[in-house]
């Protein structure tokens, strides 16, 4: 973390409550050297006035990344589309995609790190489950590689689960190797009782994916600290072709530290609301501002440390396209379209070793323009396959 993130957390309540369960475990030591990511890093085609189209990156997410099961359907869904309308031709440039067998994959020899034949794999879920058929693409192919899958909720981690000496996870007498969150990323998810049971998870000698470190790396404060000069070269030291085409793809990020800088930032986005995004510290959508929603907003807070909470960020502009989306209890009409497009990455490391770092898939999302915010979940966009020309 940066100091930087001292600044978002004096004035964002749930970043400073990872923040100080991230402390924590530092401070009692780390007990669990493997860590599994899995993320989605979503991107929109940008066709600015002033630069030349290219793919520019929306976000980073790295916690409860979703899609990567239901999406791994897609392409088999629009080949047969296609191949309906007579269009097998078409069908068959169809890109093959199956996320849920890389994201499967990781989590099963993260399993096998753990090293124990008899402990399960804990998924994490929500209370209300909007998304459990893609999470249960990711389970079916665990169970069959004989891993075993429970799924719990927060309450049952804080009711039933416990540490034994070992700092080992246990719940319904069963030891787990493996907590896979698809939960736990907005502030809604926590009541006192939730965070205690996520600290205790955090605590505990299981695999998390991802652990609380790994979480706040995925906030938007962290995206724009990454974007400013020199970061990416201090991270990335002799390499400057991946600093290179890592930085090709981040648009203007900004910072609205209380400094003249900042003010500089407010002032312009205030005077130009359509060319900006303002995002808190949020996931899961419809939490950002636009146009002269971002314009009150900042209007109000300008003069206010509240406002260290957001970042700014240049509106990537993509070239609509027309399309049909087709949703339940809405009629089929065309309408103008934009999508973005979402790489899925999975990789583990134990201490300071690589196990894995593979691409393992991607997620194609389209909306129709009016929407300027929103994924599937929010209701906004459509799951879609893209089409290689
Ligand atoms: P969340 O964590 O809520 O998913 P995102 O950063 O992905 O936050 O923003 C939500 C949606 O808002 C994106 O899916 C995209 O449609 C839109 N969006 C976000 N940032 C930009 C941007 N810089 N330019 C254009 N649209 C954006
Ligand atoms: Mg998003």
């Amino acid at each position: 973390m940066t100091p930087m993130d001292l600044i978002t957390i004096k004035v964002d309540d749930f970043t400073a409550q990872l923040f100080k369960i991230y402390r924590q475990v530092l401070k009692e030591g780390v007990t669990q050297p493997v860590v599994l990511g899995i993320n989605r890093s979503d991107y929109m085609f940008d066709h600015g006035a002033d630069s030349i189209p290219a793919l520019k990156q929306v976000e980073i997410n790295t916690i409860a990344a979703s899609f990567g099961g239901l999406t791994s359907r897609m392409t088999a869904v629009h080949r047969h589309v296609l191949n309906v309308l007579g269009k097998s031709k078409e069908a068959s440039k169809l890109l093959t995609n199956n996320p849920s067998k890389g994201i499967s994959m990781g989590i099963a020899k993260a399993w096998e790190l753990y090293a124990s034949d008899r402990a399960v794999v804990m998924f994490l879920v929500e209370e209300t489950q909007r998304n459990i058929f893609d999470q249960r693409c990711i389970e079916s192919e665990l169970w069959k590689r004989n891993i075993r899958v429970i799924r719990r909720r927060f309450k049952d981690v804080f009711e039933k689960a416990s540490l034994d000496n070992d700092k080992r996870l246990y719940i319904d007498g069963e030891e787990v190797a493996v907590v896979y969150y698809r939960e736990g990323y907005v502030p809604k998810s926590y009541n006192k009782q939730n965070w205690e049971a996520r600290l205790l998870l955090e605590r505990s000698r299981a695999v998390k994916c991802p652990d609380i470190a790994t979480q706040l790396a995925g906030t938007k404060k962290v995206q724009q600290e990454l974007s400013r000069p020199g970061t990416l070269e201090r991270l990335l030291p002799n390499k400057p072709e991946a600093v290179a085409q890592i930085r090709a793809t981040f648009t203007g990020l900004y910072s609205l530290e209380m400094n003249e800088e900042g003010d500089k930032m407010v002032a312009m986005a205030i005077a130009d609301p359509e060319r900006f995004v303002l995002k808190p510290q949020r996931e899961g959508g419809g939490n950002n501002l636009y146009g002269a929603e971002l314009k009150k907003v900042l209007e109000k807070i300008k003069h206010s440390p509240e406002r260290t909470s957001y970042i700014l960020m240049d509106k990537i502009k993509p070239l609509p396209a027309l399309n049909y989306l087709l949703r339940a209890h809405s009629p089929l009409k065309i309408a103008e379209c934009v999508s973005e497009l979402g790489i899925f990455g999975v990789y583990i490391r134990q201490g300071q070793d690589f196990i894995m770092n593979k691409h393992v898939g991607h997620l194609l999302r389209t909306k129709t323009v009016e929407h300027a915010d929103g994924g599937v979940a929010a209701g906004v966009a459509v799951l879609d396959t893209p089409y290689a020309i």
